[in-house]
C-alpha cells in the first residue's frame, strides 16, 4: 500500500489512456504536484508498463478502493497540452461517436507529444552562410531545386519550416546537401508569437458582386459564431472569398484554420495563400514527419502562424487566437475518419467554431445533402456564387448513349470525335474513370471462371504494367496466369481500367502525350506535383485518371472532360451512391474551360434516361440535389434521420452474425428507433474475414444517442464480443 503522505491528500487524477477501453483510469497525483490541470500529460503505471495519459479530470474521490489506487509516476507538463476548449471538444467527440476517450485524445495530439516530447521547443531556421554567400556571388550553375532554395535564402534573411514545406517534398534533401557543403547554416530560435500580420497587398482580383456579398457577410460576423454554406460552382472564386475573409481576421490579430481534403493539400494550393500573406503558414498533412508535424502544431498553438492549413485531424489543432474556420470541399468523404475513432472533422469543426465564437465557412461546388439541408432549414446561411469568376462559361454537357454508339477501347465514337476536335483546337482533354488497373476482371470464355480473390468476395483486378492480379479490397497479389487454371483456355481481360484506357488512347491518338493519374502512378506528394507540372506546362495533352483528378486541382487548359462510365454510381447499393456520382461528375466537369476557353463535358452512359442523371445534366447539381433530398426524405434516410452502424467481422461466418444477433437481443427500449439487420455486408468476406452489420436508425439525434449510451456497454459485455472484431460508426458514410 502506498503511503498516503506521498500524495497530496485526496488528489485523484482521472486519466485517459490510449486503449480501446471506453473509460478513464484513476491515479493518485504524484507527490508534490499541486498544480495538475485537465489537459496535462502524465506518466502512469499500467500493468507492468508505464503509459502516457492525458488528465481529464482532477477530483478528490474515486470508485477504486484506496488499496488498489496507484500513484501516477510523473506529471510531464506545467500547462495543459489540450486547453479547456479542445479537451471539451475531444470529450464531446468521444461521447458523440461512442469511442474510447483515450483513443480520441491520441487522435487529437501529434505523435511527438504522445511520446512525451516537450510542449515547447526551439524552432529550426536556416540561412545562407558566409561561404554560401561567397559561392552564390560567383553565380555557379545550379540544379533547379538548389536554385529555388538559394533564391529564397538570398531573398530573405532566414528560412523556416513553413518555407521549406512550400518548396515541396524534395527541398529537404536539397537543404541537407547545401548544409553538408557548408553553404547553409542551421540553427534554432524560440517559437514566439508575432504581431498581427500585414497581408501582402499584391494584385488582387476585384470581387464580383456575388463574391463581395459573401465576403461582406462573413467579415461582418467575425467575432461571433456564424455558420455559412458557400455554394459556388467550380471556378466561381470561393478561394478568393476565403482569402479576403482570412485577411480581415488576420489583420485583426486572429488566426484562420483552413481544412482541406488530404489530396488537395499540395504546395500549389499553399502557394496561393503564400502569395497573399507574408507570414508563416502552418501546414498539417499526413506526409509530414513526426518532428515537422509537432513543429507545425507548435506554430499554430503559439499563434506564430496566423494561418493553419490542414487535413482532417487539424480540426483538433490548438490556436492561440482563433478567428475563422474554413472547410474547403466540405462534401469530401475524407473528412470522416473511416476506422478507429470515426469522427467527422467537418461536423466537429462546426461545433468548435460555435464554442470558439468564430464564423465557419463550409465551401463546395457540390455540397453534401446534409449541409444543403442545414442551409434550407436556415441553420446555415447560404452564400451563392452562381457564376464562374473568369471569362469561361459553364461547360456544355452531352450524354453519349452507350446503347447506340459503338465503343473502341471503352470510348464511344462521338467521344473519340470530340477528343479529336479539342486536341486539334489546342485544348487538353481530361478523361475520368473511377477504376484503376487494366481491367476489373480476368475472364475465361471457356468455363466462365473469373479470377477471384481467395480472401474476399471479389474479383482480382488485372494490372498489366505490373503483370499482376491485385485485389483492391485486401491488397492480395498474384501473377497473371497464362491460361485458365480450370480448363486451360485463353483468358480475357473484361472491362476498363485507367491502364487500359491509356493503352486505348495511345492507339486511337498515336503520338499524343498522355499522363495517367491514379494511385498506381502517383505514390508520394512529390509525384503528384510533378505530374501536375507536366500538365500545366502543356507537355501532356490527354490526362486519364481516377477520383484523384476531381479534387481541387486546376487544369486551366483542359477544354474537354469525359466521364467514361457514369453508371457505376447510378445503381450503387449504398444510399449515398448517386450523391457521390453527381459530386464526381460535377467536380470533374468543373476542371473544363476554367481559363478563357469554353468547356465541354461528355458523359458516357448505358442508361441516359435515368432520372437523376437527367436532372443533373438538365438542371445542374442543385436540381439533382432537390430530387435526391426528396428521395431521402421519402425513404427516411439522412439527413432526415440519424444512423449508427454496428459492424462486426470474424474469421468464422457464424460468429459475426451471432454477435450482432446477441446485440440485438440486449437492446433497451426501441421507442423511436428502427433496427435494420443484422445482415451480412454486401461484400461479406474481405481479407479472410466475414462481415456483418446492424443498422440503427432514428428520426431524432437524441433518441439515437440515448439508445447507444445505454446499449453499447451491454454490447461490450457480451460473451460473443470476444469472438469478433466490432465497431460502432455514428453518422456512417457508407452503410454497405
Ligand atoms: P473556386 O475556389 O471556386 O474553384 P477560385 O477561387 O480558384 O475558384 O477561382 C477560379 C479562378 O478565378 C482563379 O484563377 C481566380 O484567381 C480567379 N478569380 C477569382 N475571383 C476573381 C475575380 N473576382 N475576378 C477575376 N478573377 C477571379
Ligand atoms: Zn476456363
Ligand atoms: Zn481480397
Amino acid at each position: 500500500m502506498t503511503d498516503p503522505a506521498t500524495s497530496p491528500a485526496g488528489l485523484i487524477l482521472r486519466v485517459a489512456l490510449d486503449t480501446p477501453l471506453r473509460r478513464l483510469f484513476d491515479y493518485r497525483a504524484p507527490a508534490g504536484s499541486n498544480h495538475v490541470l485537465p489537459g496535462m500529460r502524465v506518466e502512469v503505471p499500467f500493468g507492468r508498463r508505464t503509459l502516457l495519459g492525458i488528465v481529464i479530470e482532477v477530483t478528490d474521490r474515486s470508485d477504486i478502493p484506496e488499496a488498489r489506487l496507484r500513484t501516477a509516476a510523473s506529471v510531464i507538463d506545467t500547462e495543459p497540452v489540450l486547453d479547456t476548449l479542445l479537451l471539451g471538444l475531444v470529450r464531446f467527440a468521444a461521447d458523440y461517436y461512442h469511442h474510447a476517450i483515450g483513443e480520441a485524445c491520441a487522435t487529437a495530439l501529434p505523435s511527438g507529444l504522445r511520446e512525451g516530447r516537450p510542449l515547447h521547443a526551439l524552432e529550426p531556421r536556416w540561412r545562407l552562410s558566409a561561404t554560401g554567400a561567397a559561392a552564390v556571388a560567383k553565380q555557379p550553375r545550379l540544379g533547379h531545386r538548389q536554385r529555388a532554395l538559394i533564391d529564397l535564402l538570398t531573398a530573405r534573411s532566414e528560412m523556416d519550416l513553413t518555407d521549406l514545406e512550400v518548396l515541396g517534398e524534395s527541398a529537404r534533401s536539397t537543404l541537407r546537401s547545401l548544409i553538408g557543403k557548408g553553404w547553409v547554416d542551421a540553427y534554432e530560435v524560440p517559437c514566439e508569437a508575432i504581431t498581427p500580420v500585414t497581408p501582402i497587398v499584391g494584385p488582387k482580383p476585384i470581387p464580383t458582386a456575388a463574391q463581395a456579398q459573401a465576403i461582406a457577410a462573413i467579415t461582418a460576423s467575425l467575432g461571433g459564431f456564424a455558420p455559412f454554406l458557400l455554394h459556388g460552382v467550380t471556378g466561381s472564386g470561393k478561394t478568393e472569398v476565403y482569402l479576403r475573409a482570412i485577411e480581415e481576421a488576420v489583420a485583426a490579430g486572429r488566426q484562420a484554420l483552413v481544412l482541406v481534403p488530404e489530396i488537395a493539400l499540395t504546395p500549389q494550393a499553399v502557394s496561393r495563400f503564400r502569395a497573399r500573406f507574408d507570414a508563416p503558414i502552418a501546414i498539417l498533412h499526413s506526409g509530414l514527419t513526426d518532428t515537422d508535424r509537432l513543429a507545425m502544431w507548435r506554430l499554430a498553438r503559439s499563434g506564430r502562424a496566423p494561418i493553419v492549413i490542414g487535413t482532417r485531424s487539424a480540426v483538433f489543432v490548438p490556436l492561440a487566437r482563433p478567428g475563422i474556420v474554413i472547410i474547403d470541399e466540405e462534401h469530401d468523404p475524407s473528412y470522416k475518419q473511416q476506422e478507429g475513432f470515426r469522427y467527422s472533422a467537418r461536423d466537429l469543426a462546426v461545433l468548435r467554431a460555435q464554442r470558439e465564437q468564430v464564423p465557419i465557412v463550409l465551401g463546395s461546388a457540390t455540397p453534401s445533402l446534409e449541409t444543403l439541408q442545414q442551409a434550407q432549414a436556415q441553420r446555415y446561411r447560404l452564400l451563392s456564387l452562381p457564376e464562374r469568376a473568369g471569362a469561361a462559361g459553364v461547360p456544355r454537357t452531352t450524354v453519349v448513349d452507350l446503347r447506340v454508339h459503338e465503343e473502341r477501347h471503352g470510348i464511344a465514337t462521338p467521344t473519340v470525335m470530340a477528343i479529336e476536335r479539342h486536341l486539334a483546337a489546342g485544348g487538353q482533354v481530361l478523361i475520368y474513370l473511377n477504376r484503376r488497373g487494366y481491367a476489373p476482371t480476368l475472364f475465361c470464355p471457356g468455363c466462365s471462371w473469373s479470377a477471384p480473390c481467395e480472401s474476399c468476395d471479389a474479383r482480382m483486378t488485372v494490372h498489366m504494367r505490373r503483370q499482376q492480379l491485385v485485389c483492391h479490397h485486401c491488397g492480395a497479389q498474384a501473377p497473371v496466369p497464362f491460361a485458365c487454371p480450370r480448363c486451360s483456355n485463353e483468358l480475357r481481360p473484361v472491362g476498363q481500367g485507367t491502364e487500359r484506357i491509356e493503352d486505348g488512347l495511345d492507339e486511337l491518338f498515336p503520338g499524343v502525350p498522355i499522363a495517367r493519374i491514379d494511385r498506381d502512378t502517383i505514390q508520394g506528394r512529390g509525384e503528384i506535383e510533378q505530374a501536375l507540372d507536366r500538365v500545366q506546362s502543356g507537355e501532356v495533352r490527354i490526362l486519364v485518371g481516377t477520383q484523384m483528378l476531381t479534387k481541387g486541382h486546376d487544369f486551366p487548359d483542359v477544354t474537354l472532360v469525359v466521364v467514361l462510365n457514369a453508371d457505376q454510381g447510378l445503381f450503387g447499393t449504398d444510399f449515398r451512391a448517386s450523391e457521390r456520382l453527381a459530386q464526381s461528375i460535377v467536380q470533374v466537369s468543373g476542371r473544363a474551360g476554367r481559363a478563357s476557353r469554353p468547356g465541354e463535358v461528355y458523359i458516357q452512359s448505358a442508361c441516359p434516361d435515368h432520372p437523376l442523371l437527367q436532372r443533373l445534366v438538365g438542371e445542374g447539381y442543385d436540381g439533382f440535389a432537390d430530387s435526391a433530398l426528396a428521395e431521402r426524405e421519402a425513404a427516411g434516410w439522412p439527413p432526415y434521420s440519424r444512423l449508427a452502424l454496428l459492424r462486426a467481422d470474424a474469421p468464422e461466418r457464424a460468429d459475426a452474425l451471432a454477435f450482432l444477433e446477441a446485440a440485438r437481443d440486449v437492446t433497451p427500449s426501441l421507442q423511436g428507433l428502427r433496427l435494420l439487420g443484422p445482415v451480412a455486408s454486401v461484400m461479406e468476406r474481405r481479407a479472410g474475414r466475414y462481415r456483418a452489420q446492424l443498422l440503427v436508425e432514428s428520426r431524432q439525434r437524441t433518441t439515437l444517442h440515448r439508445f447507444l449510451a445505454a446499449w453499447l456497454p451491454q454490447v461490450e459485455a457480451l460473451p460473443q464480443a470476444r469472438r469478433v472484431r466490432w465497431s460502432v460508426d455514428v453518422d456512417p458514410l457508407d452503410v454497405t
